[in-house]
């Protein structure tokens, strides 16, 4: 781990984009759930380990749960929505969102990564 660490914002702001974290040119994926393998740009190897991305989960899940969460105590509370109607359409969110959120998990989960262990 002698590598220089990376600035926090502009590589957090890259991953958000669905960039290579070290540089912000080069698109992590060529579709919904294909990634590149490596940055053309700087060549950061986007594939990593196998098992590298399981870390990936926690971000989608983690905030899967939060939304859902906040969601479900304001509208219960707040909308006064009858728990019928909250249970389909939070159910429909826990199911689609995490497919939606799935490469920006990913992304995250890689800039993370290289934030505090920047690959040399
Ligand atoms: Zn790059």
């Amino acid at each position: 781990m002698n590598s220089i660490r990376l600035p926090f914002w502009p590589t957090f702001l890259r991953s958000c984009r669905l960039r290579c974290p070290r540089c912000g040119e080069t698109k992590l994926f060529t579709g919904w759930f294909r990634m590149n393998s490596r940055c053309e740009c700087c060549g950061l190897n986007f594939l990593q380990e196998p098992g590298f991305y399981l870390g990936s989960i926690y971000f989608n899940y983690g905030l899967t749960a939060l939304v859902v969460t906040v969601a479900y105590f304001a509208l219960y509370f707040a909308a006064d929505l009858p728990g019928n109607t909250l249970l389909i359409g939070l159910t429909a969110f826990c199911v689609l969102f995490p497919l939606w959120f799935f490469r920006y998990a990913r992304s995250l989960w890689l800039g993370f990564d290289q934030y505090f262990d920047p690959d040399p």
